[in-house]
């Protein structure tokens, strides 16, 4: 008996699958084929405390391996099985310095495709392939990507506090480490709020239960008189930046943008949800506050209009978010030509390796904006020798082959990531005071 499924292939009962009007497929790719993959591995390790996904691939040439960040640390485990049971045997035997094919061919293997998952299992992969690629070729990554257009790539930190004063001197403490740049949140009192260490204090119900309690008026109320306080404490030299976390409805957050122009940010980061791309236009045409967008987006829709029409200051996006450094490259290249900067996505949940690859790809991109950046744990220096180093608020690369960065993965396997709960359930747990969700 013979049938035909939707993609136009004849289906036997005997449950062998055979293509109509197509000549069989050869196994033999006509590309060279010098390097083979023989095994891909994903190392799950919390150095620090959270959740990191890294992948490594192997290859028939004695010693020479790929690292990659695919850390998505709300779905670890997740990620991994995408890469050990449905990528690695896909790219077994196949080149990996073809590294576009695999992107592609990778990108089309699962039919449904793109979403966070699969697209950081192909990141994993994705870094991997150029890093084995900068083995190959003894070269830093910077080099193949063009070459450094600056010495070193300029970060920015974290300043929070419960109130103003507390802020103020975190940012004091930043600007004397050298750093010119500072991301500043302030608590709202009653209320949880993103980017401060505020905490409701003992609760007895399990984690699943617990909920954070938001309200977006005193917030959105709050941030410009903390703005406000540190333009007039601080002076005009040091660059602000300030993170809504798409937490408030949108025309709040046009509110907010005109309420912070006198204080000249650098940029506001996530104004909107990516499910509210649709309102940038009209911030856009009320308010000249710098924007940044795009630690959620997925998919090139999310993000080509925005560029293209030129609506948004600087892309951040997650790399291992968009599948790696071969996507990354692409969307830094699309942003050049609209005068868009790059601010990739770099807090804890991204490993160091893919700290590594914001590095390479910020010494030799143009349009460069700013790197948020963090100061890794001594734990996490000695999981992953080879850390970019952090000198006066600027990253500096080494200047090893590839990314430049290794993993001891006997030492990895002594940071375990905690299973109970498998991730921090504050993200789904957010709500106003009448129980409605808020995003996180
Ligand atoms: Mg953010």
């Amino acid at each position: 008996m013979v049938d035909t499924d939707s993609f136009g292939r004849q289906y036997r009962s005997a449950g062998v699958w055979q293509h109509v009007g197509t000549q069989p497929r050869t196994t033999a790719s006509p590309k060279d084929s010098d390097v083979k993959i023989t095994d891909i591995q994903t190392i799950l390790t919390a150095p620090a405390g959270i959740r990191l996904v890294v992948v490594k691939v192997m290859t028939d040439q004695p010693g020479l391996h790929g690292l990659g960040c695919a850390t998505y640390t709300q779905r670890a485990r997740t990620v991994a099985s995408a890469v050990d049971e449905y990528l690695k045997p896909f790219l077994i035997g196949k080149n990996p310095l073809e590294i576009e094919d695999i992107w592609q061919s990778s990108f089309v293997s699962s039919y449904w495709r793109n979403g966070p998952v699969l697209n950081n299992a192909m990141s994993g992969v994705d870094m991997a392939c150029w890093d084995i690629l900068g083995k190959t070729a003894d070269l830093p990554l910077y080099r193949l990507f063009g070459g450094k257009v600056r010495t070193a790539v300029d970060t920015y930190r974290h300043a929070t506090g419960e109130n103003f004063k507390e802020v103020e001197d975190r940012v004091r403490e930043f600007m004397e480490a050298g750093y010119r740049h500072v991301r500043a949140q302030v608590a709202v009192p009653g209320y949880t709020t993103y980017g401060t260490n505020e905490s409701a204090g003992e609760d007895p119900l399990p984690e699943n239960q617990r909920v954070e309690l938001f309200e977006p008026g005193p917030y959105a109320r709050l941030v410009p008189c903390l703005f406000d306080h540190l333009r007039s404490q601080l002076g005009d030299e040091v660059e602000l930046i300030h993170d809504v976390h798409e937490r408030v409805p949108p025309i709040l957050a046009i509110q907010m943008a005109k309420d912070l122009e006198p204080y000249r940010l650098f940029f506001l980061e996530d104004p909107f949800s990516p499910e509210d791309i649709g309102y940038f236009q009209h911030l856009r045409a009320q308010s000249s506050t710098p924007i940044a967008m795009g630690e959620l987006f997925n998919n090139p829709n999310e993000w080509v209009s925005l560029v293209s029409e030129r609506l948004i200051d600087f892309i951040r996006v997650h790399i291992s978010q968009v599948g790696g450094l071969t996507m990354a490259r692409k969307i830094a290249a699309l942003c050049e030509f609209f005068r868009v900067r790059t601010a990739w996505h770099g807090p804890g949940d991204v490993s160091p390796v893919g700290h590594a690859a914001h590095v390479h790809l910020d010494l030799s991109s143009p349009n460069f904006g700013i790197q948020e950046a963090r100061e890794f744990t001594q734990a996490e220096q000695d999981v992953f020798p080879g850390c970019p180093e952090l000198k006066e608020g600027y990253y500096w690369a080494n200047d090893k082959p590839g990314l430049g960065i290794d993993l001891d993965e006997d030492l990895a396997a002594s940071f375990p990531i905690e299973d109970d709960p498998p991730f921090d359930m504050f993200w789904g747990n957010v709500r106003q005071r009448d129980g409605n969700i808020v995003k996180p």
